[in-house]
């Protein structure tokens, strides 16, 4: 393509005058004006045009180029535009005259930062050639999607979080991951945590979904926080820290993704419609398995919405009473079903809903509906959640405690996969991470596999355990890491999985294992306790018994080289029973939830859990089934039926 310069080849040739003359007569405000009517007299195709600075901020002149045109947004850092301009001594910048160009770039920021297609950050020092080299990248990149089970398929960003499952049972993965450099994240540095994930996330491919669109979701996402800072890293003790990513609504790190994911589905939902025109559903049915904290964070996300009715399936006495009491309690669009099995039981089934023509038939032709999953399962349920390893180093080098470049360490407790993917896919994008360390409780299938190369589930029985939310054997984002570290083999991954179907196991080499340098590792239910206890003695500081599996885990693994950052997955006040026993508070088990959360609260001065905890009071649930396929089929096709009266 031909370069078109609209200050050297149009302004000059339409005003008939040099552009710094026109700047002095006209005023500011009039060159804006002008300079906006001329641009709409530029008649150009397959044109690179490099803009001036103040076309953008005349709102006709900047539409009327983007109507056909890509607006690439080269995000230069505000000091090294101030030297470069020093250099080229410019005397022709709207604004020039009685202001700083500091004072004008900050304000032309915000225009810029809304008025974009994609946006290149740009580092400190970068020259023509590796600017050049990120514009291709974004420009070209693959938009499309694989299923983990059959490879490229057709499906963009919007089918894909539309969808939640390939149509082959597989999980689907991006074909682009982009890729970050260090001096890309010195420019993170400065921003708030909504800032920080726009910039990662509009990396992706988004399809159809404007970088404006996004910042509006995140922004809205994260205002419901009672911290100022959405997401505080605090240093427990000996080179270890919490993440905190408990401080959202529903008090578990779920809720980052599932203030997230509503209306992220809903701009999916509309582009898919415009596409697929009156064919297109007009209720997305969301079906969810929870091991607790999904089913909550689900509803409070989606409840409220829209004709996206929350069907959650949560294992009955497979929770704790605080995270049945969240769940029972959301008005809305909601149906909640206590099921008398394990949360592996709840997820296949919702997989097997997705798969089941007869069942999805029936919701089409009676309700015009579509299955939708805010599982771990969505691609758009899992991708908001690679900024936290992020955000954990971003902050520990702003505190000086890791230099840029320097590696941390990253302990996760897991259940589903999906928040350590997060951090798997985060280090493959260039984040200096050395260690990622799976933490288990007593269900520790995951430490098993990852020290011998063997998933098995023959001798296999879920435990309950004080840390409820982890009590998996079958997490489902497992098989996006398998496709990772197959080479991005699908042939291989559908093969672990048929073994996996008709044997209840199958075996992954070890080289595979040990070069994606993941470690697991489990931890009793006595040492979650007595964690809990000694971290309390020492500190003064309550871990959540999930936070608690970690903690354990990442001490054996905790050198004196590198920080390491844990995940703290929730807030210890939703858990008071195991709390309570681990500090040895003497609170009879009967006693009311609101009371042990009182006695817990006093003994600390950590930030409470979101005020929407604090009025919770035991429930029953009212929609019992037993693990029975036809059982669960029948509630949520009744709780359709009504909906429609
Ligand atoms: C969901 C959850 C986990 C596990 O996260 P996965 O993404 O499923 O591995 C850990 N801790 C708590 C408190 C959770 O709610």
């Amino acid at each position: 393509m031909p370069v078109f310069d609209v200050d050297n080849d149009h302004l000059e040739q339409v005003w008939k005058k040099p552009v710094s003359k026109a700047l002095t007569e006209l005023g500011d405000e009039g060159f804006v004006v002008a300079e906006g009517e001329a641009c709409k007299l530029i008649n150009k195709t397959n044109t690179i045009i490099s803009l001036t600075g103040s076309v953008p901020l005349n709102s006709e002149g900047f539409a009327y180029l983007r109507k056909n045109g890509l607006a690439v947004f080269l995000d230069v850092d505000h000091a090294e535009i101030v030297r470069r301009c020093a250099i080229m001594k410019v005397d022709r910048i709207v604004g020039q005259a009685t202001q700083s160009l500091s004072e004008i770039l900050s304000y032309r920021s915000s225009v810029y930062n809304s008025n974009y297609d994609l946006r290149i950050l740009v580092e400190v020092g970068a020259n023509v050639q590796r600017v050049t080299d990120m514009v291709l990248d974004q420009l070209n990149k693959d938009q499309h999607f694989v299923s983990t089970r059959s490879g490229r398929t057709n499906e963009d960003f919007c089918e894909v979080v539309t969808k939640g499952l390939a149509k082959d049972r597989g999980l689907f993965f991006p074909c682009f991951v982009p890729a970050v450099t260090l001096r890309q994240l010195e420019r993170l540095l400065p921003l708030d945590y909504a800032a920080r994930c726009l910039r990662l996330m509009e990396m992706f491919p988004l399809a159809a979904i404007s970088p404006k669109q996004l910042q509006a979701i995140l922004e809205h996402a994260y205002q419901n926080w009672p911290t100022k800072d959405v997401l505080p890293l605090n240093h427990i003790n000996h080179g270890l820290y919490e993440l905190e990513l408990f401080h959202g609504p529903t008090a578990s790190f779920k809720d980052f993704a599932l203030q997230v994911l509503p209306s992220l589905f809903q701009a999916c939902a509309q582009v898919v419609s415009r596409e697929t025109g009156s064919d297109s559903p007009t209720t997305y049915l969301f079906v969810v398995a929870t091991s607790g904290d999904t089913g909550s964070a689900c509803l409070q996300g989606f409840g409220s919405a829209a004709n996206t009715p929350v069907v959650v399936l949560y294992p009955k006495g497979g929770v704790s009473p605080i995270q049945e009491a969240q769940m029972l309690a959301v008005k809305g669009d909601v149906c909640v079903i206590a099921v008398e099995g394990d949360f592996d039981y709840c997820q296949t089934l919702v997989k097997d809903l997705f798969n089941n023509q007869e069942f999805c038939s029936l919701v089409w032709n009676k309700y015009k509906g579509k299955l939708a999953s805010g599982n771990s399962i969505n691609w758009g349920r899992l991708f908001p959640q690679i900024p936290f390893a992020f955000h954990a180093y971003l902050e520990l080098v702003k505190s000086g405690r890791v230099k840029m470049g320097e590696r941390i360490d990253v302990c996760v407790p897991t259940g589903n996969y999906g928040n350590v993917l997060g951090v798997i896919l985060a280090k493959k994008m260039g984040l200096p991470i050395d260690q990622i360390i799976v933490a288990s409780n007593s269900n520790d299938v995951l430490t098993e596999f990852l020290t011998t190369g063997v998933f098995d589930l023959r001798k296999r029985e879920l435990m309950k355990t004080v840390s409820p939310s982890i009590d998996i054997l079958l997490p489902s984002n497992l098989e996006r890491f398998l496709y990772l570290i197959s080479g991005e083999n699908s042939k291989v991954v559908a093969q672990w999985f048929s073994d996996l179907a008709n044997h209840k196991h199958f075996t992954v080499p070890m080289e595979l294992l040990r070069a994606a340098g993941i470690k697991g590792s489990s931890c009793s239910e006595a040492d979650t306790l007595t964690t809990i206890g000694q971290v309390y003695q020492e500190t003064g500081h309550i871990l959540d018994p999930h936070t608690a599996v970690a903690y354990a885990v990442a001490t054996r693994f905790a050198g004196e080289k590198n920080p390491m950052v844990i995940a703290g997955t929730a807030h210890y006040l939703k858990f008071p029973g195991a709390v309570a026993k681990a500090l040895r508070l003497p609170l009879a088990e009967d006693c009311p939830m609101a009371q042990q959360v009182a006695a817990l609260r006093s003994l600390t001065s950590q930030t409470p859990p979101h005020a929407a905890l604090a009025s919770l009071t035991a429930r029953t649930p009212e929609k019992v089934c037993a693990a029975k396929a036809q059982a669960i089929q029948n509630t949520i096709l009744a709780f359709l039926d009504s909906r429609r009266q």
